[in-house]
């Protein structure tokens, strides 16, 4: 303590150093992983519970670090963000899942819709459009099978940028989900401007269905959906109970570990089949 005056470093807890230090490790290893190729995605089944079939896939990025193993995005894409790397790697991420997707209907599967998380940050890229086109040709798929899912934090910027963007995407033919529907502050009027498709209902408002509460916002948002003319989805859906709720609130399509948990491309076909048997 008697040193402090002297050393302007005083502020640098170690903890804090090695803070500092794990997150440019993370972000130069972030740089590398795209161009040695360390990402990868995996598929999780969307269900039309009706017909108990499967309409879709929500393509979920990994990192095969060399020597970490498998990472989570929960672990890279909030730096990704704040330093604009989800820029490139979302790109990566749309690209690949649009090929997947082409390649699966070549090979003879009924063609069905893949969902691509969008992040804020590149929401607001000016040239947006431009690369979802390019992609959109380049991979050859057909517009109505891509759904791009967004968040309520786009609603942070201007209002008519939001609505002009989300219109310009929709005229290529392309779907809009609002994903994590229910955790952002985005107010019902501005939600009913957005020309969006589809809610997707959060996984925490469908984790504890037998509280209330959660049951009661989970009602609301499905009659919300029916009302606006939306299509709805449940994400995180785990149990037998849950799904119950669903088709007693009318809610057809759900994403789940129930189903399936989030797989590699190979495992997609295989569970792909499995659950087509059902
Ligand atoms: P999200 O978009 O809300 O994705 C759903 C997350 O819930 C996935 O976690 C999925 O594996 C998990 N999940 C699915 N079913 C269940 C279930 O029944 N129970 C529980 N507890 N969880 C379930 P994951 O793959 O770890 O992704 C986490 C988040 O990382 C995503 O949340 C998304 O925000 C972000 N993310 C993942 N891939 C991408 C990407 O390619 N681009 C961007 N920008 N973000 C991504
Ligand atoms: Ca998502
Ligand atoms: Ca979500
Ligand atoms: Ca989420």
């Amino acid at each position: 303590a008697k040193e402090q005056g002297r050393n302007t470093y005083q502020f640098y807890e170690p903890e804090m150093n090695d803070f500092i230090y794990k997150r440019a490790q993370l972000e130069q290893g972030l740089r590398k992983a795209l161009e040695l190729n360390e990402f990868t995605l995996l598929f999780q089944p969307q269900i039309e519970l009706n017909a108990g079939k499967i309409i879709g896939n929500e393509a979920l990025i990994r990192w095969k670090h060399g020597v970490a193993g498998m990472i989570s995005p929960a672990d890279f894409i909030p730096l990704s963000e704040e330093t604009g790397l989800i820029v490139p790697i979302g790109e990566w991420v749309l690209r690949k899942a649009c090929e997947q997707n082409v390649a699966w209907q070549k090979a003879g599967f009924p063609p069905m819709r893949v969902s691509v998380n969008l992040s804020a940050r590149q929401f607001q890229q000016m040239n947006l459009v431009e690369n979802v086109t390019e992609i959109l040709s380049e991979t050859g798929l057909d517009p109505q099978y891509l759904e791009l899912e967004i968040t309520e934090t786009i609603a942070m910027h201007n209002e008519e940028y939001v609505i002009a963007k989300l219109n310009a995407l929709k005229k290529l033919g392309i779907r809009i989900a609002m994903d994590d529907f229910g955790t952002g502050y985005s107010s019902l009027g501005y939600l009913n401007k957005l020309p969006i498709d589809t809610l997707k209902i959060d996984k925490s408002f469908l984790g504890d269905i037998k509280e209330g509460q959660n049951s009661e916002i989970c009602a609301t948002i499905i009659a919300m959906a029916r009302n606006m003319n939306l299509n709805v989805i449940a994400e995180g859906v785990e149990t037998k109970e849950q799904l119950d709720f669903l088709f007693q609130h009318k809610c057809m399509e759900a994403q789940g570990y129930l189903f399936s948990k989030p797989v590699s491309a190979d495992e997609f076909v295989q569970t792909y089949l499995s659950i087509q048997e059902v």
